[in-house]
């Protein structure tokens, strides 16, 4: 069998599967049989023509675990039928960023699934220095472990320590793969979120307290839950620009602010406050391999795992015809993962 099922996104709002052949792994390359694909926002925008610096036809998917099946000549370091993740960054390993270690936010980033064809297929060649060994862990885990890396790396950038009080804003996928990890690594973590679903699935879930931001009370609920104090980090994963903008009041002084998801356009917050409290601000953007490596090792410790982040599944070969439908139009979607 040398051909392949593949879905391409053709234009906004139009996926359609076609057929390929099957890709020739170059010599640093190594092919992938994929069984399990996370779906993303960033699909869910792209599908829907508002993805910035994106471009059509494009086959979506960037959150891909799959079993290795042929090796070019000069990968060395896995084997013919591992399981592994891919990890969809592509850096340009020169600009500044990257030379200082940081090919997250390399200035020339490439995503697999984004800027070049990703993982709504049945194979796909990546080059084997995308790639990080995922034997052990259930498939749509390792589906996970990109978006759970974005999560990570938002962790570390807080450097939260064991016992720190840390609130977590938003409760979409990236803020309870935040919460599940800063929980993991020993924090007093609380999630806000103004949807009572989604604060029942990080309840329930991942067994932690949760508040409504939109509640009159919020504060009082918020000090209640820390001993009468502020959160010492907040992490926000909303995208929000009200909750970005009020994340300053959220922190106690000396106080820390991680902004993981993304508003596209201004925040405006007061000086003041943000002053006083001597405030650390910063953005966290992708993921490092390390950021994939550590997420890796929580999952095969069983500290995190699918359950807490996966709300659908989607069989790959009726994928077209339900995305709009049980996708897009699904206001009880967290996470789905595409299974193959
Ligand atoms: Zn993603
Ligand atoms: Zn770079």
């Amino acid at each position: 069998m040398s051909t392949m099922n593949m879905l391409i996104c053709q234009e906004p709002k139009k996926l359609i599967h076609e057929k390929r052949e099957i890709p020739v792994p170059d010599k640093h390359e190594a092919l992938i049989k994929i069984k399990s694909v996370g779906i993303c926002g960033t699909d869910i925008h792209a599908w829907g023509g508002n993805q910035p610096f994106f471009s059509y036809p494009r086959v979506l998917g960037h959150e891909i675990c799959g079993d290795i099946v042929t090796l070019g000549e000069k990968v060395t370091q896995f084997k013919v039928g591992q399981q592994v993740a891919v990890i969809p960054y592509v850096a340009c390993q020169q600009c500044p960023a990257c030379l200082g270690g940081r090919t997250n936010c390399c200035e020339k980033i490439s995503v697999i699934g984004v800027h070049q064809d990703g993982g709504f297929s049945e194979y796909l060649s990546v080059p084997a220095t995308n790639l990080l060994q995922a034997e052990g862990i259930d498939p749509q885990a390792a589906a996970l472990i990109e978006p759970y890396a974005i999560s990570a790396h938002a962790v570390r950038r807080a450097a939260i320590a064991p016992g720190e009080q840390v609130l977590v804003v938003g409760a979409g996928p990236i803020g309870i793969g935040a919460a599940a990890i800063a929980k993991a690594e020993g924090a007093q973590v609380v999630v806000a979120d103004t949807s009572a679903a989604r604060r029942e699935h990080v309840a329930s879930r991942l067994g932690l307290p949760v508040v409504d931001p939109s509640a009159a009370d919020f504060e009082v609920q918020l000090r209640a839950q820390f001993g009468g104090s502020l959160a010492l980090k907040v992490l926000d994963a909303t995208g929000s620009q009200h909750a970005m903008n009020n994340s300053v009041n959220l922190i106690r002084h000396g106080g820390t602010i991680v902004f993981v998801g993304l508003f596209k356009g201004d925040l405006q917050f007061s000086d003041p406050e943000f002053h006083k409290k001597e405030t650390t601000m910063m953005g966290s953007r992708n993921a490092t391999p390390e950021d994939f490596a550590k997420v890796g090792r929580l999952m095969a410790e069983g500290k995190l795992n699918a359950e807490m982040m996966l709300t659908h599944r989607y069989p790959f070969s009726q994928l077209a015809e339900v995305f709009e439908r049980d996708v897009i139009n699904n206001r009880t979607l967290i996470k789905g993962v595409i299974t193959f």
